[in-house]
């Protein structure tokens, strides 16, 4: 059985729950669940953890990060395998994400947040200090549940903080692995992990102790976080979801540009807040692109992420697997299925990737966030009418835009209104660029400057000069 983490302690808590491998739909492991009495004591355990936690130096603190990095890497093998059974992904991919966990604790934990100077005047000095908030709460969903943790743990405990950690309920398990490591190498409470069944985020983001939420979820949940937070004013970072467009300028070359655009849409089996979630392709080039994903589609290699073949796992769970067979049944009353449309015909929660073409965009699948392998691909008349219909969103987290003349292509890139434009790529994510949604995608920035600063107060000190 897996364990939680809590004190400093492994401990199997009041509940247990079972994990269910989506390549399956079977249950395949049991791990420790938290009740309330297990929640309340991991936040006391953070906050009495905290001063000593933000009394060590940056480089202190380093040199447990860095030890809880060795061990990740040590058990990396054992990690990535169990991601891709909690999670259904590919293992190479399962593997490139334990390694991007071990990275980041490596990049936040080097970068030291110096106090700074703001004026040196003869008669005054105004310096800013940099100050943890306090014990943080880190919620996280089942897409990506090792590295939305990590970088949520690094940043925040880099900068001195304390935390409670609640992975997804459907993929605790390569959270409890981290929390394993973190018992034998850092400090009792400054990391706790605990499990739920879906039924604790809310107390633990109203818990008056917890002094700031760093969420990664869906916009709905994100508003119910936002409204408990409000109780005591936490500070609050909320990462939410997409409706991402990728818009296709008349130079693009559609043999180049489709397989791209295929694994912006399909990586992860769709299921990535910045996937691209709704295609516009000029009328001229529309059918030759919704032929190439088509074909893209049904070549794609669909299957258990242990199979070295596989390109696409399954959808995570059962919900979000009826969630998507749900869009792709209204999608075929008004739109026209070229690739896909069904489920596979084996155990597990396996859609085939599939491309539909000539919907509204009033249709369920172009206005919300699908997160599942169905595209739908949209033709555009003009620049301006394109830009309209990509901007006439809700949400407002990244979009690509694809062109040969690279010019042309930023200037439309400024006119999407999201966090974050790439320009003829897509998914590259860095620890030193800050990654966050405007309108309804979110509330302040992760990784980069920015990101850091989300886990801090400044303090002013300003002192008259004799
Ligand atoms: P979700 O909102 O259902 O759950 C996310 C987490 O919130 C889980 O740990 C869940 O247990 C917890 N939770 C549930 N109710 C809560 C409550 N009342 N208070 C606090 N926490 C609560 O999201 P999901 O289905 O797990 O994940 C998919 C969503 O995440 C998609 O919308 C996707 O776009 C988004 N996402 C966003 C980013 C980003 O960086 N913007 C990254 C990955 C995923």
């Amino acid at each position: 059985m897996y364990q939680m983490l809590i004190d400093g302690e492994l401990v199997d808590g009041s509940a247990s729950l079972e994990v269910i491998n989506p390549a399956t739909g079977e249950a395949f492991a049991t791990c420790g669940r938290a009740e309330e009495d297990d929640l309340q004591r991991a936040v006391a355990a953070a906050r009495n953890a905290f001063p000593a936690w933000a009394a060590l130096s940056w480089t202190e603190r380093s040199v447990y990060l860095n030890a809880l990095a060795d061990g990740i890497e040590e058990r990396g093998e054992e990690i990535a395998q169990l991601l891709t059974d909690e999670q259904g992904k590919p293992l190479g991919q399962a593997r490139f994400e334990v390694g991007a966990s071990v990275a980041a604790f490596r990049y936040f934990s080097a970068q030291e947040m110096l106090p700074r100077v703001v004026v040196d005047e003869p008669t005054s000095q105004v310096i800013e200090h940099y100050s943890p908030v306090g014990v943080v709460a880190a919620i996280t969903p089942w897409n990506f549940p090792l590295i939305l943790l990590s970088v949520k743990l690094a940043a925040a405990l880099a900068t001195g903080n304390t935390v409670v950690a609640k992975p997804a309920p459907t993929t605790p398990l390569s959270s409890l692995l981290v929390g394993e490591v973190a018992a034998a190498t850092l400090p009792a409470g400054v990391l706790n992990v605990i499990v739920d069944a879906n039924d604790l985020g809310g107390l633990l983001s109203a818990h008056p102790d917890v002094a700031k939420v760093t969420f990664t979820g869906s916009t709905a949940t994100g508003k119910k976080v936002m409204q408990s937070a409000a109780s005591s004013l936490k500070r609050l970072t909320l990462e939410l979801g997409g409706n991402d467009a990728a818009i296709l300028l008349d130079d693009v070359d559609i043999d180049d540009v489709a397989p791209k655009i295929f694994n912006a849409a399909t990586f992860n089996a769709g299921q990535v807040c910045m996937a691209a979630k709704r295609i516009y392709a000029p009328r001229a080039k529309y059918d030759a692109l919704c032929d190439a994903l088509a074909d893209l589609a049904n070549s794609a290699v669909v299957g258990d992420g242990h199979d070295p073949a596989t390109a696409i796992g399954p959808i995570q769970n059962q919900m979000q697997f009826d969630k998507v067979m749900d869009l792709i049944e209204d999608s075929r009353q008004i739109g026209t299925i070229v690739a896909g449309g069904q489920r596979l015909n084996r155990p597990g929660f396996f859609i085939a990737p599939t491309v539909v073409r000539d919907l509204p965009d009033s249709a369920r699948l172009v206005q919300e966030e699908q997160f599942g392998p169905v595209i739908p691909v949209l033709a555009y008349d003009d620049i301006d009418e394109v830009i309209e219909r990509a901007n006439d969103s809700e949400f407002g987290l990244a979009g690509t835009v694809w062109g040969k003349d690279v010019e042309r292509a930023v200037e439309v890139a400024m006119r999407v209104r999201t966090g974050t434009v790439w320009v003829n790529k897509h998914l590259d994510l860095r620890f030193d660029v800050a990654f966050g949604g405007v309108k309804q995608s979110g509330l302040g920035r992760e990784q980069g400057d920015d990101g850091l600063r989300e886990f801090v107060e400044t303090r002013v000190v300003s002192v008259a000069k004799a």
